[in-house]
């Protein structure tokens, strides 16, 4: 599944920002989801929600924001966010919202990313 795939990979990006920066827990973890990511964001964090289990990330809290489709418009030379009206679709499709070409660049919107992370190291705890 698409979904599991992600967060696997998401999983795996954290732990070893988290492994490198010598944390102890992993506290937060700020996601990206562009639209045209094809990425169910429930399902997402519902798939995060497992793999992390066990893991140091287990406890952080997972804020999955999902970013808007920014297009460039060859025909009319729009530049901005695209408007996408089927967003249930796996396939949604995008064009200018000025003159409605569909033969636009994508510049944004794609991909899913790990924006932030915070992270709790030995030194900041208590004793
Ligand atoms: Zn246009």
């Amino acid at each position: 599944m698409h979904e599991l795939s992600m967060a696997q990979g998401i999983i795996d990006a954290v732990l070893k920002t988290a492994e490198e920066n010598d944390a102890v827990e992993v506290t937060e973890v700020s996601i990206e989801i562009g639209r045209l990511a094809m990425i169910n964001p429930e399902q997402l964090r519902f798939m995060l929600s497992v793999l992390v289990e066990n893991t140091i990330v287990e406890n952080a809290k997972i804020e999955i924001e999902e970013i808007p489709v920014e297009i460039d418009c060859p025909e009319c030379g729009f530049h901005g966010n695209a408007i996408l009206d089927d967003l249930d679709h796996y396939a949604p499709m995008v064009s200018c919202p000025k003159c409605d070409n569909k033969r636009i660049s994508i510049l944004n919107g794609k991909d899913c990313i790990v924006k932030n992370i915070v992270i709790e190291k030995p030194d900041d705890k208590e004793d």
